[in-house]
Order: structure tokens, then C-alpha cells, then sequence
């Protein structure tokens, strides 16, 4: 490891990864501050992530914040389009792309309206798995020409709002989840005389690696079966609406690590189209689901939390792959359509929190001296601690030291038990235990190779930065299935960070924590980070939180939804940006509404029980009033920690 003397950026870089995640947006500027370059075509405009703190600051917003980047929005639809359409160009493939958008990834209308804005020139569609999303992608997809995908349970009331947009003149395509809904649907269309463009979902047998693998496979919730297909359009032939059958869909799962499985699933996938061609049902489109992942921990691998091949390889491997069996079908190349939501999403948006505090394991101790008769156990602690070997880099020294320790520390557990020591002696000989781990610690931290079992103390003895968010409202998939995010300090990159912890958050919850990080290639249950200095706020960046984390969040404890800052670059503008909304946050009385609470009420009856202190003399009458306008102040503020103004 670098002393604080020598420490680079490019050590911070190596420590935090970050234009290993990053996806070109972001970096460690000279200045150790992160930045952002929101279109890598663009790279004189950047943006410094400490001036947008300070806009933030300045605009009085409370932190926790949501800070969006529209721009990353917009260059990652255009990189996914540009990539199909170069694909196609090299590869001489005969159909076009006409990917959708599915919004259940990230719903929230900013977003949505950005992609679709970003994606005209694409004839980028929607797609939408619900009831809701679907009146949700009627209202928003205006890209002439694109696609709304419709998959999820259909009841009638969805048929009828697909089947009205297709009377809006909308390429709404209800791709069938389950065969009855194929009943429902040619039953109303026919009813309206509305033709319907129809897709079905395969169950396929290729499955994704990963932590989303039951999407595919024989067991998977959704589609039809290979039998089911067949009767399916053999049904619509006879119902005379074969040429309505139009697209054959699959999607074996999110964040797909490997792209074998990709491939995989598009030769059996296109095999399925083939056949259906050769039987006389010519589909024009296969939709080859969503599944694109994001390299979270940056190692470019099979790991969860990565993925093993670049957009580039994940498209050419579709068009190419669907090129290969047509050509060797002897049937016309298929449109394709994908539905990646966490390529498109995950980059744009983050958390910023501000580090409250920090909880020290151990941190304070008794005096240790030595007393008259004190116990041979306490004694053989000292004689530890104060070994002048300690204080040399003997590994072996070291080794021993902890052996030792650790001996004689079970022994005066046991002998405190067996009331042979006594409470104080137990606290020296535990005092001085800690005080030899600390600095084998300090040891251990220069060396490459650390012992297990001395790992384990490593960890005992890290800090846990106190940050003022909710895991459960922020990053819920880190909770939930152990998702890694990419987390970084803001600033001061340029220093040493000389703290190793993990995050806590403030809800009353020991599963609210972050203790999985990505540091340079491991993945370790602490993060280097910086001390805390008085008076100077810390502000650590939870990242890519784009994708599901933005809108899956809950209500634990009753944090509420973060204040949002969205930012646009602007090259005039000598910070490169400006900040064009500010969208507040749940306040206390939003979050109490929801659990069905009267906060008005609430706030009429503490009034009435300091009116009545203030009548029974307890209270005096001004003070009963700032109380009251106290109570209501907090009722109408941020669900959030307000930290300390400096
Ligand atoms: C969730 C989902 C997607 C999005 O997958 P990503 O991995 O986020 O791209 C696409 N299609 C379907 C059917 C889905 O259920």
C-alpha cells in the first residue's frame, strides 16, 4: 500500500473501481473529486460532483439526495440503439431494431420521458407489464413508429385499453403469457373489430446464470409451452387472424452474468421462429426480453453483481446468432426487439448522503496500570501489549502476539465466570486485548497477505460510517438479495482514505447496512474511506441506483422518497451544468397520510395537551406556543436526519 505522501488519483481509482463501473460517465478528477462526463461523444463537458453538492447546498435542498443525470439517460439510449444499428450494418442483417423501453424499471414520468424523447430518432417504444404501466406507456409513447409492448397477466379491462390503442393508431402488441388469454383477447377484439397485433411468450428451456435464472426454464412463471404455441396459432388460423400472430417473445432473465446464455437462448429461440415460419404463421418480430446487465462491481466477470461481455458483444451476439439460424433456415431475418431496462437506467441516477457519524467498536477503554495483587491472567495481557516486538514488523512476532491474546482473553471470560476475576480486571484485561489488536491492525494493514482468523479482527475493529438514508428506501436490493452497488466518497480522493468500515443506515434496523463492497477486485465487507473532519461534511455516493432501486424503495420506519436534484449539462454554463428541477422529497405528513394517519388532527391534539399544561401553569404561554409551531414544523418537514449546521 501507498503511504498518505504518495497517494495518487490513480490509487483512489484502483481502491474505488470507478471507471470500472462507471460506464464512461464517471471518474476521479485531478482535483479528488468525482466527476461526471454525461456524454462520453462530449468529453470537454464535465461536471465537478462538488460544485453540484454545493448547488444542492445552496438551493437549501435537504440531503439525502436523488441526483439524476438526464443526459446519461439520453447517451445510454443512444448507445444501445447505435449498437443494434452498427450490428445490423456489419453483419448485412436484413431486419431493423425496434427495442421498447419496459418502464416497470424505472417508472417515474422524468425518466420515462426522457427515454422516450431520446429514443424518436429510434422509433424507441415502451413496454409495460401492468395494468397501470400500460395506461402509463398509452399516454407517454408518442415515437411514431415504435413498438408498446404489452406482457404480464391480462385481465379484460387490459385487453381493452391495448386494443384502444391500436384504434389510436399505437403498435400495441399484447404478447400472450398464458393461453387462455388468447381466448379473452380474440374474443374482444372481435367483439370492438379491432385486429390486434399478437406475440406470444416461449418458455424456453436456456436458462440465465445468475440470481433472476427461474425467468427461463421448464418451471418459469411465464409463457406458453412449445405445444401451446402451436395450438395457439393454429387457433388464430382458425379464428381467421393468423396475420395478426406477429412476434415470438422470451426473456430468461435479468442481469444475465454470462453471455453464453444469451446465445443460448437466441439459437433456441430463433429455431422457434424458423419452424413457426416454415409452418406458415411468417412473424415479423422476435423480442429477445431484457437481461442486458451492469457490471456493478466492476470486475467484468460472471460474478452476480457482473456481467462478462460489453453491450457490444450482448447485441452483436443477437444479431449475429439470429442471422446464423435464419441463414441456415433458409428464413427471412426477423425485426428484433429487446427490452433492456437496467442498461438504460442504472447509470443515471444516484445517492448522495451525508456520514452523520461514526460507531467505533471498542473505542474507549479503562486505565490499565498495573495493581498490587492484580490476577497472573491481566498480567500476561500486559506483558503482551507491552512487548517492544509489537512495535517492529517481525511477522512472526505478530502471529504469536495474536495467538496469545486470544488465548488469555477466552481465560479471563472463563475466570470472570468461575468469579475468579473480578468486573474492573476483566475491563483492563479486555482493554489491553483491543489495544494489541489495534495495532496489529495498523500491522496487518501494510501487508498483502492477512491471515483468516486475523481478517475476521480486522473487521471487529472497523468503523461503521453512520449515514443519513434508508436501505430500505434507497437500495432495497442490497437488503433483499444481497445486490452489490458501487458506493464512493464524493471528494477528497486525493487524500489516503485511512478507515476501513461499512455503512449503517439511521433506520432502527440492524439489517439497514451496506457491507459488501467492491475494493479494486475483491469484494470486501469494508471500504476504505476518509476520517471525519469537524466542521466539514462527508458525502459518500451510492451508485447506479437507476434501475429498480430508484422506485422499488419502502417506507421502513417511515423514511419517505429522497429530494431529487435533476441536473443538465450545458457547455455555456462554466460548471457545465444546471439544475433544471428540484422534486421534494416525502415530507412526515406524506408518509403519515399514507399509514392513514390525520396529521392535522395530530396536530390539533398536542396542541390541546400543551394548551392544557399552559392552563394548569406547567407551561408558560409563549413557550406553549413555540412548542405548537414546533410540532407542526417537523409534521410538514423531511422524513430525514437534519444534520448539525456547521
Ligand atoms: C423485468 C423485465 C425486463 C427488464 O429486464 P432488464 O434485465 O432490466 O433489462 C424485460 N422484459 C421483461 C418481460 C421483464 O419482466
Amino acid at each position: 500500500m501507498t503511504s498518505s505522501s504518495n497517494w495518487t488519483i490513480e490509487d483512489a481509482e484502483r481502491i474505488y473501481g470507478v471507471s470500472r463501473w462507471g460506464g464512461g460517465y464517471f471518474s476521479v478528477g485531478d482535483n479528488g473529486n468525482l466527476q461526471i462526463t454525461p456524454n462520453p461523444d462530449s468529453p470537454d463537458v464535465r461536471i465537478d460532483f462538488k460544485a453540484v453538492l454545493s448547488e444542492i447546498q445552496q438551493k437549501d435542498v435537504q440531503f439525502p439526495v436523488v441526483v439524476r443525470f438526464h443526459d446519461i439517460l439520453r447517451s445510454q439510449v443512444a448507445r444501445l440503439n447505435t449498437a443494434f444499428a452498427d450490428a445490423i450494418e456489419d453483419a448485412g442483417y436484413q431486419g431493423r431494431y425496434s427495442g421498447v423501453y419496459p418502464i416497470k424499471v424505472n417508472q417515474m414520468r422524468e425518466v420515462v420521458e426522457e427515454i422516450v424523447y431520446a429514443g424518436k430518432p429510434f422509433q424507441y417504444g415502451l413496454e409495460a407489464g401492468s395494468k397501470a404501466e400500460l395506461l402509463a406507456a398509452l399516454a407517454m409513447n408518442t415515437n411514431e413508429g415504435s413498438l408498446t409492448v404489452l406482457n404480464g397477466y391480462k385481465d379484460e379491462e387490459f385487453m381493452r385499453l391495448a386494443l384502444m390503442g391500436r384504434k389510436l393508431g399505437n403498435r400495441m402488441v399484447v404478447v400472450v403469457e398464458k393461453y387462455s388469454e388468447l381466448l379473452l383477447l380474440v374474443r374482444i377484439a372481435k367483439e370492438l373489430g379491432i385486429d390486434p397485433i399478437i406475440g406470444v411468450r416461449a418458455k424456453i428451456t436456456a436458462k440465465g446464470r445468475g440470481k433472476w435464472e427461474s425467468s427461463g426454464g421448464d418451471k418459469a412463471k411465464f409463457g406458453l409451452t412449445i405445444a401451446e404455441i402451436i395450438n395457439a396459432a393454429r387457433y388464430l388460423k382458425s379464428e381467421g387472424l393468423d396475420h395478426c400472430l406477429k412476434l415470438l417473445h422470451f426473456h430468461i432473465g435479468s442481469q444475465l452474468t454470462d453471455i453464453r446464455s444469451v446465445r443460448e437462448a437466441i439459437a433456441e429461440g430463433g429455431r422457434i421462429y424458423a419452424e413457426l415460419h416454415k409452418m406458415d404463421f411468417p412473424l415479423q418480430y422476435v423480442d429477445v426480453g431484457g437481461g442486458l446487465g451492469i457490471d456493478y462491481d466492476g470486475t467484468a466477470s460472471t460474478n452476480d453483481s457482473s456481467r462478462n461481455y460489453s453491450i457490444q458483444e450482448y447485441v452483436s451476439g443477437i444479431v449475429n446468432g439470429m442471422k446464423e439460424v435464419c441463414e441456415l433456415e433458409d428464413v427471412p431475418h426477423p425485426d428484433l426487439v429487446s427490452e433492456s431496462g437496467r442498461a438504460i437506467t442504472a447509470h443515471h441516477s444516484c445517492v448522495v448522503t451525508q456520514v452523520v457519524g461514526e460507531i467505533r467498536s471498542n473505542s474507549s477503554g479503562v486505565e490499565t496500570s498495573a495493581a498490587d495483587d492484580e490476577h497472573i491472567i491481566v498480567s500476561n495481557m500486559r506483558d503482551i501489549a507491552e512487548n517492544p516486538l509489537l512495535n517492529g514488523d517481525d511477522r512472526r512476532a505478530m502471529q504469536q502476539a495474536f495467538n496469545d491474546a486470544s488465548h488469555y482473553k477466552e481465560q479471563a471470560l472463563d475466570a470472570f465466570k468461575l468469579r475468579v476475576l473480578s468486573l474492573e480486571e476483566l475491563a483492563k484485561t479486555e482493554t489491553l486485548y483491543w489495544q494489541i489488536m489495534q495495532r496489529l491492525h495498523t500491522y496487518y494493514a501494510d501487508e498483502d497477505f492477512i491471515p483468516d482468523e486475523l481478517q475476521e479482527m480486522a473487521h471487529s475493529l472497523s468503523s461503521q460510517y453512520l449515514c443519513n438514508f434508508s436501505v430500505f428506501q434507497s437500495a432495497a436490493d442490497t437488503w433483499a438479495i444481497d445486490q452489490l452497488l458501487p458506493v464512493a466518497p464524493l471528494t477528497r480522493m486525493n487524500e489516503k482514505p485511512n478507515v476501513s468500515c461499512s455503512l449503517v443506515d439511521i433506520t432502527c434496523d440492524s439489517d439497514g447496512k451496506i457491507d459488501q463492497f467492491a475494493v479494486g477486485r475483491e469484494i470486501t465487507q469494508v471500504l476504505p474511506l476518509h476520517e471525519l473532519k469537524a466542521g466539514e461534511p462527508y458525502f459518500v455516493g451510492l451508485f447506479l441506483t437507476g434501475a429498480y432501486q430508484d422506485v422499488m424503495g419502502d417506507m421502513h420506519n417511515l423514511f419517505g422518497r429522497l429530494n431529487e436534484v435533476h441536473i443538465f449539462s450545458y457547455d455555456d454554463d462554466p460548471e457545465d451544468f444546471y439544475v433544471e428541477e428540484v422534486v421534494h422529497g416525502s415530507s412526515v405528513k406524506d408518509v403519515l397520510t399514507i399509514m392513514q394517519y390525520n396529521p392535522q388532527a395530530m396536530a390539533s391534539d398536542v396542541k390541546r395537551m400543551i394548551d392544557r399544561q399552559v392552563a394548569e401553569g406547567n407551561i408558560k404561554p409563549r413557550e406553549g406556543v413555540q412548542w405548537t409551531d414546533f410540532y407542526e414544523a417537523c409534521i410538514n418537514g423531511y422524513t430525514y436526519l437534519k444534520p448539525q449546521k456547521p
